[in-house]
């Protein structure tokens, strides 16, 4: 398989194995500077959706406790007429009445005065929270645009440089030995980003540490054929080359 024209064909594998890696990091970061803009927005979504739920309780608290403040009242309204009727009242029996019913509505406007507290307690809670959501998301807002601004614009560094480094790619996989191509792509489409691995001087493959046979060994040193371990099915390369130079 070897062509004595050009370099050794595991360093043109190497090489490209290299540029491959590379790509596979600018794409990760691409990837997750996107999601990192994606996940602040749905904060942003989700803050707002709360608040507008905080509205809606806080509607119907305020209403709740109108109606309560309202209820209160009319029982304090009939309680101003009982004192004066008692105030008018001629006989010791008209007296003892008037007073009794004076005392039940007081006894209910006790009660009443209670709920109006809770409800007008109930508002005030729903505002604090309000208060807190919105200030939260007053604050994620204020991020999110910048935050789109610099993923943007890194993007389209990124995006640069993949361009570069595919094209690169490109010239080095249209010099390479087809079928070593073809048997590279295929072990990298079946694996994450791993497609060579070094043998160790234990005589294992780095990746996976399963042994080859002496054979094997000599023809991985000799660089004189391709061979893939059996346990991972990586393609193995002397420890000692190197990858970039
Ligand atoms: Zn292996």
């Amino acid at each position: 398989m070897s062509d004595p024209s050009q370099e050794p064909l595991l360093q043109q594998l190497l090489r490209l194995h290299a540029i491959d890696q590379q790509i596979a990091a600018l794409e990760r970061e691409l990837k997750q500077s996107q999601e990192d803009l994606f996940s602040a927005m749905d904060g942003v979504a989700g803050l707002k959706e709360e608040l507008e739920r905080l509205d809606g309780e806080l509607l119907r608290a305020r209403t709740d406790a109108r109606t309560a403040e309202h209820t209160a009242d009319a029982k304090r309204d009939q309680l101003e007429r009982l004192r004066a009727r008692v105030n008018q009242v001629k006989t010791e029996k008209q007296y003892g009445a008037a007073t009794l019913e004076f005392d039940l509505v007081r006894q209910e406007i006790r009660k009443l005065e209670d709920k109006e507290l809770e409800k007008l307690q109930a508002v005030e809670d729903l505002e604090v929270r309000r208060k807190a959501v919105q200030e939260e998301l007053d604050a994620a807002d204020a991020e999110v645009e910048p935050l789109g601004e610099k993923v943007g614009k890194r993007r389209v560094e990124l995006e640069q440089e993949l361009a570069i480094k595919r094209d690169r790619r490109h010239n080095r996989a249209i010099r390479l030995d087809r079928n070593v191509l073809g048997l590279y792509d295929r072990i990298r489409s079946g694996r994450a980003e791993v497609a060579l691995a070094p043998l160790t001087g234990e005589g294992v493959c780095g990746y996976c540490f399963t042994s080859v046979t002496i054979q094997q060994e000599m023809q991985i040193k000799g660089m004189s054929t391709i061979v893939c371990c059996e346990g991972c099915g990586v393609i193995l390369f002397p420890e000692d080359m190197s990858p970039t130079r």
